[in-house]
């Protein structure tokens, strides 16, 4: 997953708050409050129980180590950057994964990334980061602690790496693109998650075009994505949690739907393949 060398990042994308478990630019939300009844929308709705119950203020379980914010405009000006350092490839992945869009709808808004660690607030009410990355349709941003990273290998496991990264991430902003076509409110949230997995595989055929990357994704990378994908699947999921698998509750898919979903999309690279009543 290398970057081109010589590409410009743009840090305006990303925006690290640290441990401060403030949001992003200390200003309050533009928006304030949930809208439209969406919530949080997790790449994987996670452990449902014991996390909801984190959610919502600080009484939970104490997060884990929280770490400064770092000085992203700094550190991460070029793709050498990307190709060097974790918080840098998430500016660069997240650069790539927007200029996709942009020039796939035209109607496209750029999504602000915030990095946090420990827990958050947003306009979508107090996180932390065992909800996993997410999305908030009532300020449009993406939250994502670094350490689920780990965890998606210690915990799901995974094998992760970058790519597996980077599916992560553009499977969150596959939800930006559907709230911004009004398709998070459509029906049940199985087939609205395999959609956004769908989003993360178009933006993965289509990587090259936006000027970020040297050269087409690998097969071992794309098997990364598809590694993760598979391991955040509700089955494993909830073998993992209850010790059984129960399709009536699953929410984001199986794994090999979360599968079949990216690959359908990184295959055709056509978003109007990855339609809602396809998938699921
Ligand atoms: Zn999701």
């Amino acid at each position: 997953m290398d970057f081109r060398d010589d590409v410009n990042l743009d840090t305006s994308q990303v925006e690290d708050v640290g441990g401060s478990g403030g949001g992003g630019g200390g200003g309050g939300f533009p928006g304030g409050m949930i809208i439209g009844g969406g919530g949080i929308v997790s790449l994987i709705v996670m452990v449902v129980v014991f996390v909801v119950s984190n959610l919502g203020d600080g009484g939970g379980s104490e997060p884990a180590q929280r770490r400064p914010q770092s000085n992203l405009s700094e550190q991460c000006q070029t793709g050498k950057d990307a190709d060097q350092s974790e918080r840098c490839r998430v500016v660069g992945v997240v650069n790539s994964i927007q200029n996709h869009w942009k020039q796939e709808i035209s109607e496209y808004q750029p999504s602000k990334t915030i990095l946090y660690s420990g827990s958050v607030r947003t306009a979508c009410g107090n996180a932390d980061s065992s909800a996993g990355p997410f999305y908030c349709p009532g300020d449009q941003r993406v939250y994502l602690d670094l350490s689920f990273f780990d965890q998606l290998h210690s915990q799901f496991g995974a094998k992760g790496g970058p790519f597996a990264q980077a599916y992560v991430i553009a499977h969150e902003y596959g939800h930006h693109v559907q709230n911004l076509l009004g398709a998070l409110n459509a029906g049940s949230s199985v087939p609205v998650e395999l959609q956004a997995d769908c989003y993360a595989g178009v933006w993965a055929h289509n990587a090259v075009k936006t000027g970020f990357y040297e050269k087409p994704f690998t097969a071992a990378e794309i098997s990364e994505a598809l590694d993760a994908a598979a391991a955040v699947g509700d089955d494993r999921i909830q073998q993992r949690t209850r010790g059984r698998v129960d399709p009536e509750s699953f929410t984001h898919g199986s794994s090999e739907q979360r599968v079949n979903a990216f690959q359908r999309g990184y295959k055709s690279g056509q978003p109007g393949d990855c339609d809602l009543a396809e998938l699921g």
